[in-house]
């Protein structure tokens, strides 16, 4: 039995389990949460029509010039909207041609190949 002041110092512990180790994703996981979240859900993305402007073609963003940043580097490319078109055409998806745009290679090596290259967030402006 644990003596009364035993048992003080067990009912002042957190009630939580102790820390289980932090897991690093190794070389086969899938990519982390937040790349997909970046793409999937960039709030600076959704305009009024819902449509995030990542998914959109070239002639449907009403924009002169479209930006895309890495956010693992800090990146950032701009591209005219008329060169895009003229590059990839009206109806290459803007996310596919900002992801040709940063395709030269990250600045942010994993060594690991499935992960290099950069995370690309879209933006409006
Ligand atoms: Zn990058």
């Amino acid at each position: 039995m644990p003596t009364p002041k035993q048992m003080e110092k067990l009912a002042s512990r957190p009630s939580r389990q102790p820390e289980a180790p932090v897991a690093t994703p190794g070389p086969a996981d899938d990519l982390p949460e937040a790349y997909w979240d970046s793409i999937i859900r960039d709030p600076r993305g959704q305009i009024r029509t819902g449509i995030p402007i990542q998914q959109r073609r070239l002639s449907e963003i009403p924009r002169h010039v479209l930006r895309v940043t890495c956010r693992r580097c800090d990146r950032i490319v701009e591209i005219q909207t008329v060169d895009a078109v003229r590059l990839y055409g009206a109806h290459a998806v803007w996310k596919d041609v900002g992801m040709k745009l940063l395709d030269d290679g990250c600045r942010e090596q994993t060594g690991r190949l499935e992960e290099d290259g950069c995370w690309p967030s879209f933006e409006t402006t």
